[in-house]
């Protein structure tokens, strides 16, 4: 042939600097796009029928400063160079360049996706291609470019059927020169395509080699291949074992603890989705909720974590997600608002609902022996996904302080008459101790709701999963509908009188004190939050809100059945009296909160003195 030379297209000028410019910050996905096109021609080759002995090749040869990539697939023709390489990549050029205007908005995301062939000018100051087609009698060509946008074309003497890529590195990309760092981004991104990848390390000639032992080591040991051809995703579930899933899980995820239990998915239609989920094990700092979802089209990784993809709960995750018919070449607000995307995401939230009302229904005990670790990634589920809600509304579990697990149907048919339209709660078993008893006593159930995300999930439950808005979640301490006796006898008492004296007392003049005939007679007094103001607060903590305070919204309930408040009310001594309510305040602070250490100390004197005087040395 001729040697020609040619621009690539009137485009390239304007893509060229884009293209170095934009992927800057994701330059090593160059290796990923050598790599892929490499596989996609052996497959090519292989459907055209030839049985061969298929290999990928990655040279560093840091003596020449060049990395190849090799490949024995279908090699192309003369023409074939020109059409492919100068041409068809840019309709995915052009897409790029429009959205270009977009960059702010789409922040990155079309770095993951790829530019093929072109990316190789990020780090090359010449690209060089071999390349012998297997059509019986065609002629090796070489193409050669330094800037992606002009080239020459040449007959080659390349004598083998493939392909050689051979990238110069430039100068200040001399870290694609070591081998180390190579390895690790054929690691991240060619782990499980489908033809073996071998990373050869090329020696200067004459350069000493480690000895003759090496020579002999390098002759028994078979060369290993950097990826997985055959990743366990694509398997047949029924085919997996237990100890496959827990190996794959260690190696891809470099994670030592093992997880709790994965959903397998593996559909063909309407779609092309196969990916392992695996719930891990959580940690016991709240903080350790972050998981790693691979995203992969057709064994090629894409990026880690694409919330447009999957469902943004399920991000809490570890697991595998390949796709391969995923319009990858598209913007970020495409990927939103496509209707394939949408079907894909439904489809997996709909798989892991599935997976864990299976087991709810045929195995409860393992159900509840996860759910300590599952429950805030099922509960953040419900409140970001309805339909995933709706297929695990039955099925959330309320555990109990003494260990039992209920759902809402069971706490409502258990504890529905003594306390209607209510889940008695406790944000912190040990300090609200006092409190919970009182509701054991009575027989009622005490459901513990302590992680971060459950004073959102209690608020969630009770304006947008019931539906008929009756259900209420209630700490132990913010109120006392539950503990009330009915129809009791209770002795009437100057409520006014008792108020006054609790303000004295305590000196807060706006005390609010109510009386109430509760149940258990062993109890004087009570201090009660309202439930939303208390929510309010505890959130805006949580959020880190200052300079917004919310006024207190405490009462102190008096129980008229109690003899000790009956004998406060009729006391003579005033001064008692007032010792005795300060007291009693104090004490039902403290069963729901610890004292200030202002209050301790007053708290510890008060009650010497109050031994003092029942010893009746005074
Ligand atoms: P894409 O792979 O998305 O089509 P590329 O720019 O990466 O875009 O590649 C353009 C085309 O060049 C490929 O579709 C293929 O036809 C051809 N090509 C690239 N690399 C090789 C290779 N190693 N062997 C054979 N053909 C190749």
């Amino acid at each position: 042939m001729e040697k020609k030379t040619g621009n690539v297209s009137i485009h390239a000028q304007n893509i060229m600097p884009v293209i170095k410019k934009w992927l800057y910050s994701d330059k090593d996905i160059f290796v990923r796009e050598m790599v892929s096109n490499a596989c996609d021609a052996v497959t090519k080759m292989r459907i055209a029928g030839g049985e061969d002995d298929y290999q990928v090749h990655v040279e560093v040869d840091a003596a020449a400063k060049q990395l190849r990539f090799i490949d024995n697939g279908i090699g192309m023709t003369a023409d074939e160079v020109e059409r492919y390489i100068g041409q068809v990549a840019f309709s995915g050029a052009e897409e790029f360049l429009k959205q270009y205007d977009d960059k702010e908005k789409d922040g990155g995301i079309i770095g993951h996706f790829g530019l093929g062939f072109y990316s190789a000018f990020m780090v090359a100051s010449k690209v060089t291609i071999d390349t012998l087609s297997y059509q019986p009698g065609a002629q090796a060509v070489r193409w050669e470019s330094e800037d992606g946008m002009t080239y020459t074309l040449s007959d080659s003497d390349w004598d083998r059927r493939g392909t050689r890529i051979t990238l110069d590195i430039a100068p200040e990309e001399e870290e694609f020169l070591r081998p180390f760092r190579v390895r690790e981004v054929l690691e991240r991104y060619c782990a499980f395509m489908q033809t073996p990848i071998f990373l050869d390390e090329i020696k200067p000639e004459g350069a000493k080699d480690d000895g003759p032992k090496a020579d002999e080591a390098k002759e028994t040991a078979a060369p290993v291949p950097v990826n997985d051809t055959h990743p366990l995703w694509l398997k047949n579930p029924s085919d997996c074992t237990e100890e496959e899933y827990k190996a794959f899980y260690r190696k891809v995820f470099r994670e030592f603890e093992e997880p709790l239990f994965w959903v397998h998915l593996n559909v063909d239609y309407p779609f092309n989705l196969k990916g392992i989920l695996y719930f891990p094990k959580l940690r016991q700092d709240f903080g350790g909720m972050e998981g790693q979802i691979k995203l992969f089209s057709g064994q090629v990784f894409v990026a880690d974590n694409i919330k447009e993809v999957i469902p943004e709960f399920l991000m809490l995750l570890k697991g595998v997600i390949d796709c391969p018919d995923l319009p990858l070449n598209v913007s970020r607000s495409f990927l939103q608002n496509d209707g394939y995307v949408r079907k894909i995401s439904a489809h997996i939230t709909r798989k892991v609902a599935d997976r864990l009302t299976g087991m709810f229904n045929t195995d409860r005990p393992s159900f509840e022996k996860y759910w300590p670790d599952i429950h805030p990634f099922i509960k953040y589920g419900c409140m970001r996904d309805e339909k995933f809600y709706e297929r695990m509304k039955d099925v959330l579990l309320y555990k109990t302080v003494d260990g039992r697990f209920l759902t809402l149907a069971e706490y409502t048919a258990q504890n529905g008459e003594k306390a209607p339209d209510k889940v008695l709660y406790t944000s912190d078993e040990s300090r609200q101790d006092a409190m919970i008893r009182l509701y054991r006593d009575q027989g009622i159930d005490v459901v513990v709701l302590d992680t971060p995300i459950d004073v959102n999930f209690a608020s969630f439950m009770e304006y947008s999963g019931q539906k008929d808005g009756k259900l209420r979640f209630c700490r132990v301490d913010a109120d006392t509908d539950a503990l009330k006796a009915q129809d009791a006898e209770t002795p009437a008492l100057d409520a006014e009188a008792l108020t006054k004296l609790f303000r004295e007392a305590t000196g807060m003049e706006s005390l609010k004190v109510e009386l109430q005939a509760l149940r258990d007679e062993q109890l004087p007094a009570m201090l009660v939050e309202d439930e939303q103001t208390r929510r309010f607060k505890d959130m805006s903590r949580l959020y880190g809100e200052k300079g917004f305070s919310l006024p207190d919204d405490f009462t102190l309930v008096l129980n008229s059945r109690s003899a000790l408040v009956s004998a406060l009310a009729g006391a003579k001594d005033p001064q008692r009296a007032q010792l005795i309510a300060a007291e009693l305040y104090d004490l039902a602070e403290l069963s729901r909160a610890p004292l200030s250490p202002q209050q301790m100390t007053a708290f510890l004197s008060r009650s010497m003195r109050l031994c003092e005087l029942a010893v009746g040395n005074d």
